[in-house]
């Protein structure tokens, strides 16, 4: 399948494309709303080049790349395949970390999006080292046994769990080569840690506050000198 920029400047594009948005997340089709010109392609003749399209869910611009396949008389022909030039971004709820964590973290994930595997596990090194310092004694062997759930709910075979393990807690400076379906694991990995011990943490706890608080106030519609005594102990 290709897609054809005619003469007289129309795109022909015989398959449609869907994927999955990264603003949106909605599978949605891509929509041509910037196509190259006939006559700048023939004068140019690049070997690749750029089309926008628009999300049909959200209308946001999906930027992409592809490769010039024949230059004919009455029309040029392109490859289908088209590299989307602008990556998801990877979303998390940053706000319940504190900050020296969020400040790595996030860097970390950047490192993911922006495809720089390597430096994406040498900062999930660093992420788990500082939420170590900040979590107390007890953290670490509580991130060991979240790591071992990990590849237990991902069914993940020894060569993953080790080098993920010496990602994550290696003990030398020495930290593995990652390839992308390594840092496809670890991103999902690393993400689920560092929710389990910051965000579920402080969610769980605003959550019990709060019910006890109601409990508390109803409680005290029964006997208001219990309730004076409840708020002042809640405070
Ligand atoms: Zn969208």
């Amino acid at each position: 399948m290709s897609i054809y920029i005619h003469q007289d400047n129309s795109f022909e594009q015989s398959q449609t494309v869907s994927r999955e948005c990264p603003h949106c997340g909605a599978h949605a089709q891509l929509l041509p709303v910037a196509t190259p010109s006939f006559t700048a392609l023939s004068a140019y003749r690049p070997q690749h080049v750029g089309i926008a399209f628009r999300c049909a869910a959200c209308t946001e611009p999906r930027f992409t790349r592809t490769s010039v396949r024949a230059y004919e008389v009455s029309r040029i022909e392109l490859s289908n395949n088209l590299i989307e030039v602008e990556r998801g971004r990877e979303h998390f709820q940053f706000s319940y970390l504190p900050g020296a964590t969020e400040r790595l973290f996030r860097e970390a994930l950047q490192c993911y999006t922006a495809g720089c595997y390597n430096a994406f596990a040498s900062m999930c090194r660093r992420t788990v080292q500082i939420s170590l310092a900040d979590l107390g004694a007890d953290a670490k062997l509580r991130w060991h046994d979240l790591f071992r759930e990990i590849v237990v709910i991902g069914e993940l075979d020894g060569d993953t769990v080790r080098t993920l393990e010496t990602v994550l807690f290696g003990a030398d400076s020495q930290i593995p080569e990652l390839q992308a379906d390594h840092a496809a694991i670890l991103i999902e990995a690393i993400k689920d840690m560092v929710y389990q011990s910051f965000v579920r943490t402080a969610k769980l706890r605003a959550a019990m506050k709060m019910r006890r608080y109601f409990a508390a106030e109803q409680a005290g519609k029964i006997t208001s000198i219990d309730r004076q005594t409840r708020r002042a102990e809640s405070a």
